[in-house]
């Protein structure tokens, strides 16, 4: 066994891993016209870096829904969220696609023995599943070591929930300072820096490049394509 030492990867998916076209935005009004029973309105709600939950809450507001209803509600949007996402898998093939340099990455970390790979994601983890596996990325992931939107609204908490399942999972005791979490926007950052975590931001989401570089992240790069550079950064 070497001496260096073991990292987890957390990959947030939506701008970083893939872009998932215009079909998510669509299911959620979905979800929350057929829960609700009133039109939805999602005009103004930007849904980069956002957990599942906080969208859904944001679009019932926009269209007029109290908070307490809201509230109520919440739970049957989100199932019919996942069930609306769950069908429109082949339309998230045709629309979508993983990134550039993503398969790459991802094929090369998961043979290295001392690098767990998961996903730190605003996502539902049923729609995160769904999303992966449209582009055959979920086969370098163990899925049941992230963080999701169902396992907390606020993405700032996810890491402690992913470090508890890699303890639990693979008897791995990790430190903060042993995760790297990539995404595309400031929130995945606020993310890692709320918990002592490193962060690595790509601008292949809705943020450009001096943006993202004007945050101060601990690394950040153009795209995921440069494999070399990556594969140097994150088991470092
Ligand atoms: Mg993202």
């Amino acid at each position: 066994m070497s001496g260096r030492p073991r990292r987890l990867v957390l990959w947030d998916i939506d701008g970083t891993l893939l872009h998932g076209g215009s079909v998510a935005r669509e299911v959620f009004a979905e979800a929350v016209a057929s829960v609700t029973g009133r039109p939805a309105d999602d005009s103004g709600v930007r849904m980069s870096g956002k957990t599942d939950p906080l969208i859904a809450l944001e679009i019932m507001e926009r269209s007029g829904i109290l908070e307490e209803e809201a509230r109520s509600v919440l739970p049957k949007v989100l199932l019919a969220l996942e069930e609306g996402l769950e069908s429109s898998a082949d339309r998230l093939r045709r629309e979508g696609h993983s990134h550039d340099g993503v398969r790459e990455v991802l094929e090369s970390l998961s043979a290295d023995p001392r690098v767990v790979q998961s996903v730190l994601t605003g996502n539902l983890k049923a729609n995160a599943r769904v999303k992966l596996a449209s582009f055959g990325l979920d086969r370098y992931l163990d899925l049941e070591v992230g963080a999701y939107g169902s396992d907390d609204q606020d993405r700032t908490r996810l890491i402690p929930v992913a470090l508890r399942r890699v303890e639990e999972r693979r008897g791995w005791r990790l430190d903060p300072a042993d995760v790297w979490v990539v995404g595309d926007t400031p929130r995945d950052l606020e993310a890692a820096r709320a918990a002592g975590a490193r962060c690595l931001l790509v601008a292949t989401g809705g943020y450009g490049f001096e943006e993202l570089s004007a945050l101060s992240p601990d690394a950040v790069l153009p795209s995921l394509e440069d494999t070399d550079s990556l594969l140097r950064t994150l088991p470092a």
